[in-house]
């Protein structure tokens, strides 16, 4: 199956592994929906930057996914410029690590509202016109997190389980319409929100940042390398091909052999 001249709409794909995913979907042929936060003037040089190397357009929504509003504004938007989204892929996501007698409201909130509520309402917002075309591809960014737990990540292992039942459920109402929805499972990915959990994490266990990375991060890793972006955007670009049309309910893990244990 072609994927030129589809659409995708990709939350959090200003930054990091979505960002990565979008730029290997355009490089398919297929329309944009960027969305996430940072740096204005970056943010367009990456939205021009993609329509001019791959010929396709590219649109921007600043929606913050804690907001169900601006999210389904957000997908109109989409679906009214593109006549329809074919693929949705719900990968925005921060990170908070603390114990959880000490874990802050604010910060458990926001997780559960970014991981996990924001992926019911663009799925709310988009299956039907993905229902109307007989076509669709639902990819959900969840976690090593998913499907096993690590201490102090209470929120975050939360929602990224949450994804996993959601995304299990939505595969089986879904078949019928000629519509995958798939989970990843990343294991360790050098990114910007790896980055941000360094100090806490190097607080929480009394260990410097390099050693939190191999101590901590990569532990369970039975190959000790992070997973790359590009890696977590071709298993993406597989699953929207006609050759992944039955893997459906999945949760694909990339994680150098984490979770084998
Ligand atoms: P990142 O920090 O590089 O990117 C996160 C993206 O989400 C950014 O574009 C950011 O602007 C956006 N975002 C954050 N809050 C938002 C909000 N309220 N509304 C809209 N957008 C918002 O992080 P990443 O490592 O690329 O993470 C992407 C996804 O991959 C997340 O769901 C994360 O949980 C998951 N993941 C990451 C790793 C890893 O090791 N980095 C491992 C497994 C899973």
């Amino acid at each position: 199956m072609e994927l030129k001249n589809k659409s995708a709409l990709i939350t959090g794909s200003t930054s990091g592994i979505g960002q990565g995913i979008a730029f290997a979907l355009a490089a398919q042929g297929v329309n944009i929906m960027l969305n996430g936060f940072g740096d204005a003037e970056e943010i367009e040089k990456q939205r021009r930057a993609m329509e001019t190397e791959y010929g396709v357009t590219v649109l921007y929504s600043n929606a913050d996914m804690t907001k169900p509003e601006e999210i389904r504004a957000m997908c109109e938007v989409a679906v009214a410029e593109f006549g329809g989204v074919d693929i949705l892929v719900n990968n925005a996501g921060i990170q908070h690590v603390s114990p959880i007698d000490e874990f802050p409201e604010d910060k458990w909130n926001a997780i559960i509202d970014i991981s996990l509520n924001s992926n019911f309402h663009t799925l709310k917002a988009l299956v039907p016109s993905m229902k109307a075309k007989g076509w669709g591809r639902i990819i959900n960014t969840s976690s090593v997190h998913g499907l096993v737990a690590s201490p102090y990540k209470s929120a975050y292992n939360s929602a990224k389980h949450g994804v996993i039942g959601l995304t299990k459920t939505v595969a089986l109402e879904l078949g019928e319409f000629g519509i995958t929805c798939n989970a990843i499972c990343p294991g360790s990915v050098n990114t910007p929100l790896m980055h941000k959990q360094l100090p806490g994490l190097a607080k929480t266990y009394n260990m410097t940042e390099e050693e939190a990375i191999k101590n901590v991060l990569l532990k369970a890793h039975a190959i000790k390398q992070q997973v790359s972006i590009s890696d977590i955007a071709d298993l993406v670009v597989f699953l929207c091909g006609d050759s992944a049309k039955l893997i459906t309910g999945s949760s694909l893990t990339i994680d150098g052999g984490w979770t084998a244990q």
